[in-house]
């Protein structure tokens, strides 16, 4: 019999909101192994990594044996999907098991693939193998290139088969995070129509992510302007990496500001910013140059459901939204401004031509469709004297020796961009071929991976094939539902 970690689960969401929370237990794993674990996490946790390596480890780690002191629940969210209103979504093949105590604050700990829920609609609520080490090597990434992310602690397969387009093998990703409050689930607390929820949901999310709203003039309407500029300078971080989220729906956007739901992400290699990777985004909606756009949209949905708490008077209210809603887009550009300016080498002080040279290299950079990770890359070698590697990328040479010589002559601080442009992100060839090894046994190319992405600032030799662009830029296959 698994004996179960005696560690401490509290929760506070399921006791404060109940109306969004169903108590609920995790299905049953034939035979649970160990895929990946982040023992860094685990210890910045106050966990033992060897624990959780253990029978009841694993058994904390897929929610079958959770701690007596935890309720695990199905949270309730509603949720715009490419635009269309889902009023009922919610954790059909998630749990949240409750919180952690950290240092930092609590942490959720929270499952992906264990089990149907009264909210799994048609759903199996299993998951498999692939997407769930996708976002365990992606968010892993994400982290160590310093943007904000919901982080992967575990993925434990279970030995239970899933039935997707083929049969593959079915896992558990044990994923922490600062809170899963969500758009949607501001939404769905809006549709119950019940004034004294929506306020105990306000004052939550407050609490735990944004605690100086509590002594602002009006809190719902501070709430939402902590959102908007975490959610504005999270979108700049993944525009100056080319991330590209792929599924920016309003259940997808926290409130915390971190990113959330890797599910078909992909980093650009050739910059073009027309670039989708979702083989479900017919339209585009959530290609790369729509994201600071589309983040936009979603905070509009979060605001609507706020109305209410922003002012008695609902056209007054709107008034006040709509004017907070405007300050977003110079708020992402001021974040994606200076952080171009750090790729760049320039720090806060440098002069307005840097912005001007800065928007410069965007056009010729997505002109010439170099690769938008090598690129900014080999454009600190440039600021060193080395200027071919930048050089022999473009195709446009005059107007590329033009724009350098601009540049180099406002003082680029190498240093500075190489702590700032990454050599290693997780380009798309390497996690399919690493995802599809795994599906098939051998975990040998995500172990490595891994360990790479780990550092992605620091160059080491005998490495080159991880900062190479790919050949084909594929669609990810989207394998939610
Ligand atoms: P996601 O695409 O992961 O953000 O999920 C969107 C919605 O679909 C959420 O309500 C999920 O819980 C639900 N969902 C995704 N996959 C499954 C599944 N295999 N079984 C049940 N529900 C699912
Ligand atoms: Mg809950
Ligand atoms: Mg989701």
């Amino acid at each position: 019999m698994t004996t179960t970690l005696a560690i401490d689960l509290g929760h506070r969401f399921a006791d404060e909101l109940p109306e969004l929370a169903v108590t609920w237990q995790a299905a049953e794993t034939p035979e649970p192994r160990l895929l990946a674990l982040d023992e860094d996490l685990a210890v910045e946790l106050g966990l033992d990594p060897d624990e959780l390596r253990s029978p009841a480890g694993l058994g904390l780690l897929t929610g079958t044996h959770p701690p007596a002191s935890a309720t695990p629940v199905a949270q309730a969210y509603a949720g715009h999907q490419f635009g269309g209103y889902s009023p009922r979504l919610g954790d059909g093949r998630a749990l949240l098991l409750g919180e952690l105590s950290t240092p930092a604050g609590l942490r959720d700990l929270h499952l992906k693939g264990s089990g149907r829920t009264p909210f799994s609609r048609g759903g199996d609520g299993f998951a498999a193998v692939g997407p769930m080490l996708r976002e365990h090597v992606v968010s892993t990434a994400m982290h160590a290139l310093g943007v904000p992310t919901t982080r992967s602690l575990a993925v434990v397969a279970t030995g239970r088969a899933v039935q997707r387009e083929s049969v593959l093998p079915g896992a558990v990703l044990a994923r922490v995070a600062s809170s899963h409050l969500r758009v949607g689930t501001f939404q769905f607390a809006r549709a119950l129509d019940d004034p004294a929820l929506l306020r105990r949901l306000l004052d939550h999310a407050i609490e735990r992510h944004h605690p100086h709203a509590a002594d602002a003039a009006n809190p719902a309407l501070a709430l939402f302007e902590a959102v908007r500029d975490a959610q504005a300078e999270l979108v700049a971080r993944w525009m100056l990496l080319g991330f590209v989220h792929g599924v920016m729906n309003t259940d997808n956007v926290t409130i915390s500001g971190e990113t959330i739901d890797y599910g078909p992400c992909a980093f650009l290699d050739a910059f073009d910013p027309t670039t989708v990777f979702s083989s479900i985004d017919h339209g585009g909606r959530y290609a790369y140059r729509n994201q600071p756009g589309i983040a936009a949209w979603d905070l509009a949905r979060l605001a609507e459901s706020l109305l209410p708490l922003i002012d008695d008077e609902q056209e007054r209210a709107v008034e006040l939204a709509t004017e907070s809603l405007q300050g977003f887009g110079p708020a992402y550009e001021a974040a994606w401004a200076r952080g171009l300016r750090a790729k760049l080498g320039h720090g806060a002080d440098a002069p307005a031509e840097a912005d001007q040279v800065a928007g410069d290299l965007i056009a010729l950079a997505s002109g010439n469709r170099v690769d938008l990770t090598g690129f900014f890359r080999a454009l600190g070698a440039a600021a060193r004297g080395d200027a071919e590697p930048a050089r022999s990328q473009v195709l446009d040479l005059a107007a590329y020796d033009a724009w350098a010589q601009r540049w180099l002559a406002l003082g680029p601080d190498a240093a500075l961009m190489d702590r700032t442009n990454p050599v290693y992100v997780p380009r798309n060839h390497l996690v399919e071929e690493a995802l599809d090894a795994a599906t098939a046994g051998d975990l040998d190319p995500v172990d490595r991976l891994v360990e790479v992405l780990r550092a992605p600032y620091d160059e080491r030799p005998g490495l080159e094939r991880y900062s190479q662009p790919g050949t084909d830029t594929g669609f990810v296959t989207y394998c939610g539902t």
